[in-house]
Order: C-alpha cells, then sequence, then structure tokens
C-alpha cells in the first residue's frame, strides 16, 4: 500500500473540471454534405419529412387484398372462394376498387386497394389464380400497413444534434434529403512537447538510448480522428520557450477550434507549457484536477480558443483526453450528451487509493452468464505504464470519498469508463 498524501490545494474535481471545459465551448457551424458524407456527423437542424411514409397502405404479407366481412366464416372444411380480379405487385397500383365478394392478390409493399381491409397470408390460401379458396380467417381485419405509420408528413424525421448513424441515413433517404446540414468537424490542433521526445522515423535514436518516441502524437491524433475531429498536427516541440510559442502561435494562426497539448504541464524545471501560453495572453482556467491518473491537467483560453494541456505521461494524457477531451471534441461537434456512458461493475479484485483523489484504474471486463460485468485491474498501475492502457476495455473509477475508508472489497459494485467503442466487451452473443 503506498503512503497517504495530501490533496493539492488548488485542485478541482473531476465533475467541475468537465463542467469548466463544456462552459467554454460551443457547437461548431454547420455545413451542407452528401447524404453519403454524413456519417458520423451530427445534424445541424431538424430534418422534416415532405410526405407520409409509408406513402399508401399497404401489405405486410404476400396474400390477397380482401374484406375482412367477406372471409369471416372461412374453414378449412368450408373455405371461403372468391373471385381473383387483378395481382398488385410491390411497384405497382390496382387498377380498380376492390368490389365486395372479390379478392385481389397482392405483393409485400404493395398499394392495398380501396375498398379492402386486410391481406390474408398466402398460406391460409389454396394460392389461386382466377378463384382463391380461404381456409382460415385469422387474417381478417390484418396485415395492412397504414399510410403515414412510420412518419407523417411534417412531423419531424430526425432531430438536431443527432448523431447520423446506419438508421439514420436510412430515414434521411426514405424522406428525400439528398444533402443535409451537419455541423463540420472540430479542427483540434495537437502538440507534443518534451526534448526527449522523436517520432517513429528516429528510431534509432530510441534503440542508442537517447529519445524515446512521442507515442502520445499517435494516442492524441487517433482518439481525436475517432471522436470526429480533423486533425492539425504540430508535432513534436522541444522544452524550450521560443519553440514551444511559435508552435502554440501556429495553433492559433490555423483557425483552429481546440488546441491540445501533452508534457511540460507539471512543476518540472521544463515544464514551460503554461508559462508560454500566459506570455501569449491566455487566461488559465484551472491547472490540476484531484484525479489520477492525469492531476496536472490544464486549462484555459488562448486568444477565445479553448486550450486543454493534458500531462505528458502516455496513461495520464489518454485518461484525461477521455474524460475531458473527448467531451469537449463531441460538445464542439454538436452532441448535446457528451459523457461517456459509465456502467457498473462488480470488482474480482480488492482496490485501494492512497490520497484523496478520484482513481481511474484500467481493468478488463468479464461478462459473466448472467450478463453482469465483472472487473480485473491490468496489472501495476502506473501512469507510464501505456501496455495496460491497450489491455484495457474501462477505466474503473474509485471515488476519492473513498480515501481513508479502507479497500474496496471483492464484490463490490463500482462505475466504470468504457473504452474504445465497448464492444470487446461482449465475449459472444449474449442474448
Ligand atoms: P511531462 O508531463 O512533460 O513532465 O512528461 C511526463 C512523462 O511523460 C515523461 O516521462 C515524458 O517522457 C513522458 N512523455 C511526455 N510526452 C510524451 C509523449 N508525447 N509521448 C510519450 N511519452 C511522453
Ligand atoms: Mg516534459
Amino acid at each position: 500500500m503506498a503512503r497517504a498524501e495530501a490533496a493539492p490545494r488548488t485542485s478541482l474535481t473531476v465533475r467541475e473540471a468537465a463542467a469548466a471545459v463544456l462552459a467554454e465551448l460551443r457547437p461548431v457551424e454547420s455545413e451542407t454534405v452528401s447524404l453519403d458524407a454524413a456519417l458520423g456527423r451530427v445534424l445541424a437542424k431538424d430534418v422534416v419529412s415532405p410526405l407520409d411514409l409509408p406513402p399508401w397502405d399497404n401489405a405486410s404479407m404476400d396474400g390477397y387484398a380482401v374484406r375482412a366481412a367477406d372471409v369471416r366464416g372461412a374453414r378449412h372444411d368450408t373455405p371461403v372462394a372468391l373471385p381473383v380480379t387483378e395481382t398488385i405487385a410491390a411497384g405497382a397500383m390496382a387498377t380498380s376498387e376492390l368490389t365486395p365478394g372479390t379478392a385481389k392478390r397482392i405483393m409485400t409493399g404493395a398499394p392495398v386497394p380501396c375498398g379492402a381491409d386486410s391481406v390474408i397470408r398466402i398460406e391460409d390460401t389454396d394460392r389461386g389464380d382466377e378463384r382463391v379458396l380461404i381456409v382460415d380467417p385469422r387474417d381478417a381485419g390484418r396485415n395492412v400497413r397504414p399510410r403515414g405509420e412510420d412518419l407523417a408528413k411534417g412531423a419531424v424525421a430526425v432531430p438536431a444534434s443527432t448523431v447520423i448513424g446506419p438508421p439514420q441515413l436510412g430515414v434521411l433517404a426514405s424522406v428525400g434529403a439528398r444533402t443535409v446540414s451537419v455541423h463540420r468537424k472540430p479542427r483540434v490542433a495537437v502538440l507534443s512537447t518534451g526534448d526527449e521526445l522523436v517520432d517513429v522515423d528516429r528510431f534509432d535514436e530510441v534503440l542508442a538510448g537517447r529519445r524515446i518516441v512521442s507515442s502520445n502524437s499517435y494516442t492524441l491524433r487517433a482518439a481525436l480522428t475517432i471522436t470526429g475531429a480533423e486533425v492539425i498536427d504540430l508535432g513534436i516541440c522541444p522544452d524550450d520557450r521560443v519553440a514551444l510559442r511559435a508552435s502554440l502561435q501556429s495553433a492559433l494562426d490555423a483557425k483552429c477550434d481546440m488546441v491540445i497539448t501533452s508534457g511540460g504541464v507539471s512543476v518540472g524545471t521544463f515544464d514551460f507549457t503554461r508559462e508560454v501560453l500566459r506570455e501569449l495572453g491566455a487566461t488559465m482556467r484551472f491547472w490540476r484536477v484531484r484525479i489520477r491518473p492525469g492531476g496536472p491537467l490544464g486549462f484555459g483560453l488562448l486568444g477565445g480558443i479553448p486550450w486543454l494541456g493534458l500531462p505528458g505521461n502516455p496513461v495520464s494524457a489518454m485518461v484525461t483526453f477521455e474524460l475531458f477531451g473527448r467531451p469537449a471534441i463531441r460538445k464542439l461537434r454538436g452532441e448535446t450528451r457528451p459523457f461517456p456512458h459509465v456502467f457498473g461493475v462488480v470488482m474480482d479484485e480488492e482496490v485501494s487509493i492512497a490520497a484523496p483523489l478520484t482513481h481511474f484504474y484500467r481493468a478488463t471486463i468479464r461478462r459473466d452468464d448472467d450478463g453482469v460485468a465483472h472487473a480485473r485491474l491490468t496489472g501495476p498501475q502506473g501512469s507510464g505504464l501505456l501496455t495496460s492502457m491497450a489491455r484495457a476495455d474501462a477505466l474503473v473509477v474509485v471515488p476519492l470519498e473513498q480515501f481513508g475508508r479502507g479497500p474496496v472489497p471483492v464484490g463490490a459494485t463500482l462505475s466504470a469508463v468504457p473504452l474504445g467503442d465497448g464492444a470487446q466487451l461482449a465475449a459472444g452473443l449474449a442474448l
């Protein structure tokens, strides 16, 4: 067990910090894109249906359109015989009304003719061409999907702020939206700081023991991309005031919607990020959050552009991106529910905390046969252990109130923040 530590004095809780970040953000403006290009974007305006859907009463079965009153007495031993006056295909209209005492053969989706109120499934008939025998009355009054059942003309088909996925694209296509108004992708500048950092093309220097790869450049660019941002990559900047100032100035020049830096926000001798930001006239909103990993997190406004300063440790950078960066991007791109969908997990191992901070532990999740999620830590939780992040399904949250109350026992329930798309949490089709 690690020694107990005092809480940093000027720090926010995770909730306060998240609220402070989101309070400074507004959704970016909209643009018009083709329907296919709208996948994954957020709708900027309600799309109203110009028609009823379905546009006509239509058959939900292949069979015979009839009047219920004509078939109620049908039995296997005393079938009802009706003359068949025509066949209506899915793309066709009936040429006449259905007159009492007759039937029209009809295909699924085809318009139900005037006068008919039922479609008798083909299995309850002799499939006759000129005359049909109906042997069961169970479909009397059934199998007609009414016009406008799905969507009435003038109704909102897809509301603004909806994230457009496959079903939304289908609805938009059905109401004739060939182009849609969506929020443009937020432009996010990302900068890694540190004298020790190189890109993978200089791996010989890493092998020589002089440098490390800037893995944050990769994790953050990727996390931004899958969150729907357009990445403006400012590369790697050494711990040098002049170079840092030039890099941050280029972020401003790039007219980005947000700047994300990693490293240099702690209390080290070469942690210049906050100092240079202040020289550039930035206003600091907060520095330090009562979390682990990721405590030395900074947030402010640089020329009106939100700046999020993530700590350099690879896990800290990723965890703080999940907690603050991703919700920020989601708000910028027009989403109204930006926070992750936290779920409950039963702990399969005891966990404890050694400081009054909210802890985010990397964990693997297993679903038991009843679908209950069980969590185990990935092992040691050092903030430099990036492979443990790569193995984690979720971050288990141990609230700061747990401090001083002893370990959270096996079998206790904690909250967890899913990592990735959560798909890997299911071992099989748990139905
Ligand atoms: P800092 O926040 O700058 O004090 O960095 C904390 C730790 O994270 C140090 O061990 C750095 O070497 C490491 N680190 C900083 N930036 C990166 C990065 N871009 N990629 C990988 N590790 C980093
Ligand atoms: Mg550094």
